[in-house]
């Protein structure tokens, strides 16, 4: 089967669905590629106990604009994340619960904490927007990985402890595996530290009702027909004419090519011509994150009677983070994250086991009801083979080397997907914002 259209997009993740809603807007005729069976990526639906509930991107930030304004337009309510009582921190071996956002740890610990803090600001504060690469220290910074930072820097186990768990928490990736360049580029697209940890008015601020997948889903359905579902590309040729994608379903021709997928699996796409190497290394060279989300449901909310807000965050369990993701009717749900080396662990486990270690370590911090839940389910992203994990993230040596070509146009083929954001990347905002950035370059070349 031939198909044509203007613009061909890979990837009916969020970042092409937006690329090619804002062309459609612009009167360009798109035609979606979707490898999967179903629109998402990222985002994924699952049911527990009766309730749907996000097994992939879920939460939206306070300042993530692009995507209320986009839920606004859908009619899609947020709830705000649940955050009142004890939060407990487990470093080490070591349990603390305490309210507020200072830590419980010993005050040496403490003050090295809030030093990092300080030192991570200033440092990222020197990192251009659109083109870490050209920070004043980039190459030193590059060279080394944050764990490399860490033991430098820190001298205490405890605060050394707490910085592990900041890219484990964000980004599912370990600090030996990611370049403190990457690292600081990273956390300035969330606007800091303190937003990208905070609850209320932060990174964690509210969730939608009925799902974020849903966003997903309603803006295929308004894409209709141009949407291609099990039409993994396989093959991109390119010449003056246009680009011809070949895909499971037979040829798409088009004038343009935006790719809207992770790094990992554009690297198994055949490209012709080959590639420029700067590009081409990138791919090779941004592993995902790697991450399995768990949620598990009760009757009540049992922990918010012991006082407990249900969040918790460990470096030497199971469960890296967990959240509450109660609403006022239905089950009662904890979210468990397990992430980075646990995840490759886990992810060996059949799903039987991986219950019942999710379920031993939820006793261990909400006592014994957690041992009864009415429903359970997780989502091995580490074997979802169009996505591979949570976000590509860079080691030590990319960003400086390869980083140029994160958004650099190869001919006809542009590139989008959150990984390419300037702002929130890591995040479904930057995904959408990605996508209208690479809707706009196209739309210009389009006119000309
Ligand atoms: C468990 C988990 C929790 C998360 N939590 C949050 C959160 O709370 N808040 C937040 O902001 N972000 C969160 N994220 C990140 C967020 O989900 C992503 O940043 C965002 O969804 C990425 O969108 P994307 O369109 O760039 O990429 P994807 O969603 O990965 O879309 C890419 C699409 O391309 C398709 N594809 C790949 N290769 C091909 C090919 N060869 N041919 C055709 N199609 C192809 C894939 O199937 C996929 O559908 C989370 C992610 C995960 C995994």
């Amino acid at each position: 089967m031939q198909h044509k259209a203007e613009v061909a997009i890979v990837g009916a993740g969020i970042a092409g669905l937006k690329a090619a809603a804002s062309l459609v807007d612009l009167g360009c005729s798109v035609v979606v590629l979707e490898a999967n069976d179903r629109v998402g990526g990222r985002l994924k639906a699952s049911e527990v106990a009766g309730r749907v509930v996000d097994v992939g991107g879920q939460w939206v930030g306070a300042r993530h604009t692009v995507l209320l304004e986009e839920a606004r337009r859908l009619g899609i309510d947020t709830y705000p994340q649940f955050a009142k009582g004890r939060t407990q921190l487990q470093l080490q071996g070591r349990l603390t619960r305490f309210t507020g956002d200072v830590p419980r740890m010993p005050l040496l610990a403490l003050l090295e904490v809030a030093r990092l803090q300080r030192l991570w600001a200033r440092d990222m504060a020197t990192v251009p927007a659109a083109a870490p690469w050209t920070a004043r220290n980039a190459r030193e910074w590059d060279a080394m990985s944050l764990e490399s930072w860490i033991l430098d820097h820190l001298h205490t186990a405890g605060a050394r402890a707490f910085a592990r768990i900041v890219p484990r928490g964000a980004w599912a990736a370990e600090a030996a595996q990611v370049s403190y360049l990457w690292f600081l580029d990273a956390l300035r697209q969330c606007e800091g530290f303190g937003y990208l940890m905070a609850v209320e008015g932060g990174m964690l601020d509210a969730k939608f009702m009925g799902g974020m997948h849903q966003i997903a889903r309603r803006l295929a359905e308004e894409l209709g027909d141009r949407v291609m579902l099990s039409a993994p590309v396989r093959r991109i040729r390119q010449d003056n004419a246009g680009v011809v994608l070949a895909t499971d379903q037979g040829e798409v021709e088009a004038r343009f090519a935006i790719i809207a997928a992770p790094p990992g699996p554009i690297a198994s796409i055949q490209f012709e011509p080959h590639l420029p190497a700067l590009r081409d290394g990138l791919q090779q060279r941004m592993p995902m994150g790697l991450i399995i989300k768990a949620a598990v449901a009760y009757p009540t909310p049992f922990w918010r009677v012991a006082g407990f807000s249900g969040q918790v965050a460990t470096d030497d369990d199971v469960l890296g983070i967990v959240m509450d993701d109660t609403q006022d009717t239905g089950p009662a749900i904890l979210l468990c994250f397990i992430e980075g080396e646990e995840a490759l662990a886990m992810s060996a486990a059949v799903p039987a086991e991986r219950r019942r270690r999710v379920l031993a370590s939820l006793v261990r911090f909400f006592g014994p009801e957690a041992a009864e839940p009415i429903g359970y389910d997780d989502n091995d992203w580490t074997r979802e083979p169009w996505t591979h994990g949570y976000v590509g993230a860079m080691p030590p040596g990319v960003m400086t080397r390869f980083g140029a070509a994160l958004r650099e146009p190869c001919g006809r083929i542009h590139w989008a997907g959150t990984e390419t954001a300037t702002e929130w990347a890591g995040c479904i905002e930057g995904a959408m914002r990605s996508g209208l950035r690479a809707a706009e370059e196209v739309a210009r070349r389009r006119n000309q």
